[in-house]
């Protein structure tokens, strides 16, 4: 039987970051992972060719905040990289998040929204925005190829995830200060992070729970229906499946990283990646020929293919009961992007953990006995 004081569910930042802080404060700790890597989604790997695919999805690194940009260069050097994007309209590439001039070109500049007031779905809150055609060609099959429904029957919020760019401004996120990939990869960065932590690897919580118990304090980052036993119904989430092809014959297939597919005609494909683009220069010049991944979206039955909560008031309710439940249990923390049901972006997920370590430490009875406590 194991016996850590803490018990930490799940390697991903949240995990992996509580785990840091505790141990650097002295703590006695221990993460169990059922996959067989550290990091959680936030991986990669190298193809045959030698390009770098990010496992789980493509994963640009941002952040306002120094404490955090200081967090993790403390455990690898990162390269800067400022995603930018493009969407595959009328068979152009056009900017990503859209261009006031493309609006202007083929609208006009005396459009007026189509939607004012209070938006309740997604629907009227992209109409409050931008002209119909332009919706319809850019926002609305591609949120319900990603989400599976008709784009009224999502939330309003979802819509705060993009804007229209007054200036034309094509990078995701330009005012963002710190900006990059980790040099030798994210799989590196996360094994850097928990060195000396002590981490079972294929080791599933559940199917495992009789070999371990916490002395203070489960952690778990993993779905937070599970932990109940899906007792209040099962949350929803969509996945992404991912095809990859080599072109050995090709260099460059694509002007950029990521360019999006947003129309149904163009197949249930989201987006398409190429990776070289979002290696660092030196890495990719030697390599021979380019790795494509199509990402499609499917709604998953394996927890381990989870990645977006569902944005629909049904499951937001569902989320809150369970909330409730978990609040109410002595001994059990539950967070993370499952745990919290939530899209947390990398430096979102670094900060939150940050300061669960710090009210955990606060709150930890043994915080004036141990060294650095
Ligand atoms: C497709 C996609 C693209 C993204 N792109 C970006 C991006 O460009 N920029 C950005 O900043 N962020 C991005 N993110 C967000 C980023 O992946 C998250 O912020 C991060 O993964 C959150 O970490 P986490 O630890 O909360 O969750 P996770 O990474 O999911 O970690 C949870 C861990 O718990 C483990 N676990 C679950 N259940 C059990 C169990 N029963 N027993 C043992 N272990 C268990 C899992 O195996 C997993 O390792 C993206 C996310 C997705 C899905």
């Amino acid at each position: 039987m194991l016996r850590p004081d803490y018990l930490i569910v799940g390697s991903g930042l949240t995990g992996s970051v509580i785990a840091r802080a505790l141990q650097d404060a002295g703590r006695d700790v221990l993460i169990v992972d059922r996959r067989d890597h550290v990091g959680g989604n936030v991986h990669d790997h190298k193809h045959a060719s030698g390009i770098r695919v990010h496992t789980y999805g493509p994963h640009y690194f941002r952040t306002n905040s120094d404490r955090i940009w200081e967090f993790v260069t403390r455990f690898a050097e990162f390269y800067t990289y400022r995603a930018a994007l493009k969407t595959l309209v009328n068979g152009e590439h056009e900017n990503w998040p859209i261009a006031a001039s493309y609006i202007a070109k083929h609208i006009g500049n005396d459009w007026k929204p189509e939607f004012t007031g209070t938006p309740s779905n997604f629907e009227e809150a992209a109409l409050s925005l931008m002209p119909r055609p332009i919706y319809e060609k850019f926002i609305k099959e591609y949120n319900e190829k990603q989400w599976g429904v008709p784009a009224h029957t999502l939330t309003a919020d979802l819509c705060k995830r993009f804007d229209v760019r007054a200036d034309d401004e094509p990078v995701l996120k330009p005012d963002c200060k710190h900006q990059g990939i980790p040099r030798l990869g994210y799989a590196h960065l996360m094994r850097q992070m928990t060195k000396g932590i002590p981490i079972e690897l294929g080791f599933d919580y559940f199917e495992r729970k009789s070999e371990v118990q916490a002395q203070t304090l489960t952690i778990f980052t993993g779905p937070i229906d599970a932990v109940f036993d899906y007792k209040l119904g099962k949350l929803k989430y969509r996945g992404q499946q991912r095809a990859h092809t080599y072109h050995a014959d090709t260099q460059e297939a694509q002007p950029c990283g990521q360019v999006n597919t947003p129309m149904h005609d163009q197949g249930p494909a989201i987006r398409t990646l190429e990776w070289k683009h979002m290696m660092h220069p030196d890495e990719a010049k030697p390599i021979e020929g380019t790795l494509l991944t199509t990402e499609t979206p499917f709604t998953p039955t394996d927890s381990g293919q989870y990645e977006y909560p569902f944005p629909d008031n049904e499951n937001a309710q569902l989320y809150r009961e369970y909330r409730e439940l978990a609040d109410n249990t002595p001994g059990l923390l539950v967070c993370g992007r499952l745990g919290e049901y939530r899209y947390f972006d990398m430096d979102q997920a670094i900060g939150r953990a940050m300061l669960l370590a710090e009210r955990i430490l606060k709150d930890d009875p043994d915080a004036d006995r141990l060294p650095n406590g």
